[in-house]
């Protein structure tokens, strides 16, 4: 059993010469930790904080499961979770149109869980350190150097590794790209989260009871997500314009957001909140760059997009799979790295590309449109729901030519609204033009 504990283990002077290591031990960091341990590699993994803790990101998709399975995790995970069947987005006219997985347009997991992240990164790190990884908590990584060589001398207080390689996978921290100044603040979607968790939310029924609801509100969008134990996890995304109208607590703001929904508002009449209140502000980015010489950024440590589909965590496991397949390629043949990297790049981007484009226009009259009144054409609605689970990967081209189409019917459609479209746009562009509050948001 490897290390754990941060006062044993990693040299006190000196360095240790693992591998590879690996900042952060999120879903992204444990996963690629554990495969490339599997690998035969040693590796370190280091966390600032101690499993379990809390952590926003709940709602996992059907494209993650056959990730979950080859770490050897999907049984833990489905003991502690939700069975997630479909997302479901509410009408107008108080009914909701249900993205059920089981129509995708290619074969793929019917479901994905709904989870307590405290829990289930714990069962991730568990597996890592079950693998040989060398795991150290409440090690937070300070300073992070390349010598001429490009070799990367990580420090966290007085301890030192000189690694081979360095994986940053430090989350929303972005500790590699805020030293190295590659994030950038993503300008069309600069918008705020506020969120907690509730007992007593009116569930859904039957095959619905597990969906993920994403409702619109005028300045955003609202999650609610079943979890275990009879906990919703509830929360608003918000535009800075509207962020800046608060002037009560973060929990009035919640509860004052999701009461201009009518629908939400009665799901939730009659529940507690049952967690603090969190708020995430300066909200998506990316970075210019996603590898360096001997190092990599991943999952959120890369980017971070919306999560109104629920992608992030599927990013961060599918990132960290090829991320793991890249790093094993260099490690063995360093002379191939750019050329592994720029794969490793590419690929990523091209899945991730998807998933905005429908991020960037989801709040807009033309997507509220095609999504309440949807038709199979062409298989491009099975597409969708092929979006809405991850498969926009591996061998993914027959569902993105479908997008393609749902891309042209988008704006066919939106000519057919154009003024409306415009006055969204033009709304839209206010919204966000002012700066997002800082990570906190101010005192709760
Ligand atoms: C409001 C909101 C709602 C979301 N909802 C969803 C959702 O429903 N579904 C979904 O899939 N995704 C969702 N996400 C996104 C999801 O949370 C992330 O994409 C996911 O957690 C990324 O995993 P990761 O491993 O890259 O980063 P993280 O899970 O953030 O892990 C990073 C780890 O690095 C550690 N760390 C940071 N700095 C250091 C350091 N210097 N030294 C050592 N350790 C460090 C952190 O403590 C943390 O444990 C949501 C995000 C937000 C903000």
């Amino acid at each position: 059993m490897p290390d754990m504990n941060e006062s044993e283990g990693a040299p006190k002077s000196g360095a240790s010469t693992p591998d590879v290591l690996v900042i952060g031990a999120g879903p992204a960091g444990s996963s690629v930790s554990t495969l490339l341990a599997r690998k035969g590699w040693k590796v370190t993994l280091l966390e600032k904080d101690a499993h379990p803790r809390f952590h926003i990101g709940e709602s996992l998709l059907p494209q993650g499961m056959p990730v979950l399975e080859r770490l050897g995790v999907i049984d833990q995970v489905r003991a502690c979770s939700v069975l997630k069947l479909g997302a479901d987005f509410p009408n107008d006219d108080g009914t909701y149109s249900v993205f059920d997985f089981r129509k995708s347009l290619r074969e793929q997991p019917e479901f994905a869980f709904q989870v307590k992240r405290a829990e289930f990164d714990k069962i991730l790190f568990d597996n890592a350190c079950a693998a040989g990884v060398d795991a150290h908590e409440n090690t937070r990584v300070t300073a992070v150097e390349f010598g001429a060589d490009g070799t990367p001398t990580v420090r966290a207080g007085d301890r030192i590794w000189t690694p081979r390689y360095l994986i940053d996978a430090s989350g929303r921290d972005t500790f590699l790209a805020n030293k190295l100044k590659l994030k950038q603040k993503n300008a069309k979607h600069a918008s705020a989260a506020v969120f907690s968790h509730f007992e007593g939310v009116r569930m859904r029924e039957g095959r619905d009871a597990g969906n993920v609801s994403i409702y619109r509100h005028t300045h955003g969008w609202l999650w609610l997500i079943p979890l275990s134990e009879g906990i919703t996890s509830i929360g608003a995304v918000c535009y800075p314009e509207y962020l800046k109208q608060r002037t009560g607590t973060l929990e009035e703001f919640l509860m004052e957001t999701c009461a201009t929904v009518p629908e939400l508002h009665e799901r939730m009449s009659g529940a507690t909140r049952v967690a603090d209140v969190h708020a995430t502000g300066n909200y998506a980015y990316e970075c210019t760059r996603m590898n360096g010489p001997r190092w990599t950024l991943l999952g959120d440590a890369y980017s971070f997009v919306d999560p109104m589909f629920s992608s992030g965590v599927f990013l961060a496991l599918h990132g960290a799979e090829k991320c793991a397949e890249a790093v094993d390629g260099i490690l063995k043949q360093p002379a191939d790295e750019k050329r592994l990297q720029r794969k490793f790049e590419k690929h990523f981007e091209t899945g991730l590309d998807e998933f905005k484009w429908f991020i960037y226009r989801f709040t807009s009259p033309t997507m509220k449109h095609l999504f309440s009144n949807r038709r199979d054409i062409l298989g491009v609605e099975r597409s969708v729901v092929s979006l809405l689970s991850g498969d926009v990967f591996d061998d993914a081209a027959v569902i993105r030519r479908r997008l393609r189409i749902f891309r042209l019917i988008y704006a066919i459609t939106s000519l057919g609204m154009a003024g409306k479209a415009w006055r969204n746009w033009r709304t839209r562009k206010r919204q966000v033009a002012i700066e997002t509050l800082d990570e906190t948001m101010g005192t709760p």
